[in-house]
């Protein structure tokens, strides 16, 4: 039967996972690595294929010039860090792809079928570039990407199709490696018994995760180290860190487990012995606890809920388990936190989400095709995308029927939010012109609008329709913000409060002659995929359309040679 692949590309740690024949989602193990995780480490060796996984990870502390780990926290971003490898310059995107690339190739040895039709997961807070440029990562990887979900809703899903039941409120809390996302869902039953799982609201912190207890447990060790040996911190050499880092992670774990443990650091000859306790480990990383905590308390308040409204806490992610989190977690929802899987359950709901998104699509298209070829269900122009040609899943028809009949049928929508608020920049007087949103953070995703604006003056040759993003949550204070250009007519997108930011811009060519005040269509849509803008000449029909990208993310020619050159590589696990 064929197959559709869950993917969650982590900060430190990746999974692929997939459905079972009996629609159940199973984690396609890392054979090589006798592991169920990848790290998402890559390490250039001298003249040969990219090594991918813990051995990339531990070339770390010897070769760190050769090796390229944590990307996810530059993808789509601004000033994202380029290395040069061989000759080839590798952004966080291409990293990424690499990484994907491994689990593809390994994916498809262990389930000896190819792996193509895929969602990808990504932090809630991730915005428009970085949803794209995520996507980009798979495509380069050979990917057919049918979408990319919110971390926390993977999980959400994969909880919610086990555990059916009554309406409840759910709070996934998620601390990875190296970002921590909190997200409350509402899980709504009808009266067919059919389920949806709707976000309420999230938050969280990108520079948040495991390696910030790595540090704090770093910072230990060698204090004990340097009192033991009369030494002081300047004393530590390179080679001295590269030993004690190596020896944190695992030390950290451990005490996931038991209460102390003592590691022995040899140096230069010298054997010393440092004993950590889970204890003082604890008390070094209270601090951090709380701040995840202050997040929940925060998206509590939002909302104006109390912890007993909340019916279940999801821990997901490999940090939580521990046992320091789930304590203080506890002590906030007694009885109420859940710790499955709390490293491969986004993976789990990744493949979920990539079943029904597969069969709900090719559904789609085969009644289009049966009522006449195309009759469109989205905007108003025809097919915005969503549904085109691009992003179909390989399967036909017949094997989604299969893959329908094996996937957990209750849950029948799962719907993102929007993280983003999404607008056009219009003139209001003078030289003023302000971004009007037409797409709200917390707007269902996939959401789309239309709006109709007039031209500036007579006889306008074209217009030029400057697309922005920002963070204003509130409908009415919100709908216009910032001016995005100043008295003088200077650009001035930079607000720091809503983080205002410029993703793109089309241009519309308008006949001679038109006055001002002419209508102008601007349709806006916005899906896990990206944001579709169009804007239409209504007296002409004449449209020009786009789906943003933008200097963070890749252009056609760019992603032309990416897929080229990582289609000529080959990655391996070890070298
Ligand atoms: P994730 O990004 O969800 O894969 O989480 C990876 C993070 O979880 C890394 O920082 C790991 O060190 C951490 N982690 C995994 N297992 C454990 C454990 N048993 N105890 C403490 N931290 C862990």
């Amino acid at each position: 039967m064929a197959k559709v692949y869950g993917i969650d590309l982590g900060t430190t740690y990746s999974v692929i996972a997939t459905l079972n024949e009996n629609g159940m989602p199973e984690v396609i193990e890392n054979y090589e690595e006798d592991s169920r995780t990848l790290a998402s480490a890559v390490y250039f060796q001298e003249g040969g294929d990219p090594v991918v996984g813990e051995a990339a990870k531990a070339q770390a502390e010897i070769e760190p010039e050769r090796v390229v780990q944590f990307v996810k926290r530059e993808i789509g971003k601004p000033d994202a860090t380029v290395r040069n490898f061989e000759g080839v310059d590798y952004d966080p995107i291409d990293i990424s792809s690499l990484i994907l690339k491994r689990m593809k190739e390994y994916a498809e040895v262990q389930g000896n079928d190819e792996v193509k039709d895929v969602v990808i997961t990504c932090p809630a807070y991730f915005g428009n570039e970085e949803r794209t440029a995520t996507k980009q990562a798979g495509q380069i990887a050979g990917l057919n990407v049918l979408g990319i979900v919110n971390e926390p809703t993977a999980a959400a899903l994969n909880y919610c199709c086990r555990e059916f039941g009554e309406n409840r409120k759910i709070m996934v809390y998620d601390l990875g490696g190296g970002t921590f996302d909190i997200t409350l869902f509402d899980f709504c039953v009808d009266d067919d018994g059919k389920a949806t799982i709707d976000v309420i609201d999230s938050g969280g912190n990108d520079r948040l995760g495991g390696i910030d207890w790595d540090a704090r447990l770093y910072d230990y060790i060698c204090e004990q180290y340097c009192n033991e040996n009369g030494l002081s911190p300047d004393g530590i050499t390179p080679e001295l860190r590269a030993i004690i880092m190596r020896q944190v992670e695992g030390t950290k774990k451990l005490l996931s487990k038991k209460a102390n443990h003592s590691i022995n650091i040899s140096y230069e000859g010298d054997v010393s012995r440092i004993e950590v306790s889970a204890e003082v480990f604890k008390e070094r990383t209270q601090d951090l606890v709380e701040m995840t905590m202050d997040f929940v308390r925060q998206i509590l308040e939002n909302n104006s809920m109390s912890a007993d409204d909340v019916n279940v806490v999801l821990l997901v992610g490999g940090s939580t388990r521990m046992p320091m989190i789930k304590e203080a977690v506890e002590s906030m929802f007694p009885g109420k936190v859940r710790v499955e899987d709390p490293d491969l359950a986004v993976a789990k709901g990744a493949a979920l989400k990539a079943a029904i998104e597969c069969v709900e699509r090719v559904m789609e298209k085969s009644q289009k095709s049966g009522n006449g070829g195309g009759e469109p269900t989205n905007g108003e122009g025809g097919d915005t995308g969503y549904g085109s040609d691009e992003d179909m899943p390989s399967f036909t028809q017949e094997e989604a029927e299969q893959l329908q009949k094996i996937i957990p049928q209750k849950v029948s929508t799962v719907s993102d939010k929007l993280s983003r608020s999404f607008g056009p920049a219009v003139w209001v007087e003078g030289n003023r012109f302000m971004v009007d949103n037409l797409l709200f953070v917390g707007d269902d995703s996939p959401s789309e609008a239309t709006e109709t604006y007039g031209t500036m003056a007579d006889n306008q040759a074209f217009v030029k329709l400057t697309v922005y993003e920002n963070v204003g949550k509130d409908k009415v204070n919100d709908k216009h913000v910032t001016p995005t250009y100043d008295e003088n007519g200077d650009e001035q997108y930079t607000d720091p409060a809503l983080k205002v930011k410029k993703l793109g811009e089309v241009t519309l060519e308008l006949p001679p002659g038109i006055p001002k005040g002419s209508p102008i269509k601007v349709f806006f849509r916005c899906s896990a995929i990206g944001l579709e803008v169009k804007a239409t000449n209504p007296d002409t029909n004449e449209t020009v359309e786009t789906v943003i990208t933008s200097e963070n993310t890749k252009t056609q020619e760019e992603m032309n040679e990416a897929i080229k050159h990582v289609a000529s590589l080959k990655t391996s696990s070890d070298f």
